[in-house]
């Protein structure tokens, strides 16, 4: 479903990212975890062409991009509709509904007309455990209500990936659950994800594949089992025995 080839990206002098290869099959969900600046944020931002890197190349669903030429803005725009990306900030616009958030993209990109677009919005907002919160204000909810909205927005656009930045790291602890919940339905039922997180039991209990990161490398990689029972690497060692 994506292959991500040879991915460098720099901010100024700071190479952020350094020639990554990563790549996520379809129906399975992939979890990045890492220390603070260690690039996770910047590569799921990569798949998303919310940054663009200087090399490589990435495929996503059969559409592929290199990073090397030009990219025409209609491209960045398609691109953009095979992913839905869920921010640790929600980013719901205030003075929407959760159902108009939900909507927005269909209506704005893909002139889905209103009615239908609200009929689905209802159907994915009643999935995530809103049904009565539709016509609501996100000030009028709780962090976890707002997050789940962010991620029925994610879902409205039919994605073929969904990709999470830490979603849960703005929450009061006690409303980390109900996201959490939300996403390990969104993998039972089988959608392709790709999700940065400090949520080490989710990690074990949810992904089929975990990826170390460390200065912007892929150190590590394997199974849950594999990468916190049995790690390879010095660096995941050390950062997995210092969140114990
Ligand atoms: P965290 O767990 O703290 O979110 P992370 O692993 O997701 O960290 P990134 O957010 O990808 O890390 O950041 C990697 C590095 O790139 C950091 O040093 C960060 O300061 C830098 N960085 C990220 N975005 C920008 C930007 N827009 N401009 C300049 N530097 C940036």
């Amino acid at each position: 479903m994506i292959t991500a080839t040879n991915i460098s990206k720099r901010f100024g002098d700071l190479e952020v990212l350094k020639n990554i290869d990563f790549n996520v099959e379809t129906g399975k969900v992939v979890v990045i975890i890492g220390p603070s600046g260690s690039g996770k944020t910047t590569l799921l931002r990569c798949l998303n062409l919310l940054e663009q890197p200087e090399e490589g190349s990435l495929t996503i669903d059969r559409q592929t991009i290199d990073f090397h030429e030009k990219i025409p803005k209609k491209s960045i725009r398609g691109f953009r509709r095979l992913s839905g990306m869920v921010f640790q900030t929600y980013n719901l616009f205030p003075h929407f509904t959760a159902a108009e958030n939900v909507m927005e993209g269909p209506v704005t990109v893909q002139k889905v007309p209103k009615a239908k677009a609200r009929e689905k919005a209802t159907e994915i907002l009643a999935k995530v455990g809103l049904k009565d919160k539709v016509d609501t204000h996100p000030h009028q909810l709780s962090g976890g209500q707002q997050q789940r909205v962010g991620i029925a927005r994610a879902m409205a656009i039919d994605p073929k990936v969904m990709l999470f930045d830490e979603p849960t790291s703005a929450l009061d602890p006690e409303l980390i659950g109900e996201v959490l919940r939300v996403m390990k339905q969104l993998a039972e039922e089988g959608r392709t994800m790709v999700v940065v997180t400090h949520e080490m039991n989710f990690a074990k209990e949810v992904a089929d594949e975990v990826i170390f990161m460390d200065e912007g490398l892929v150190v590590e990689r394997g199974s849950p089992t594999d990468v916190f029972e049995n790690p390879q690497e010095e660096r995941t060692k050390r950062f997995l025995n210092l969140l114990k």
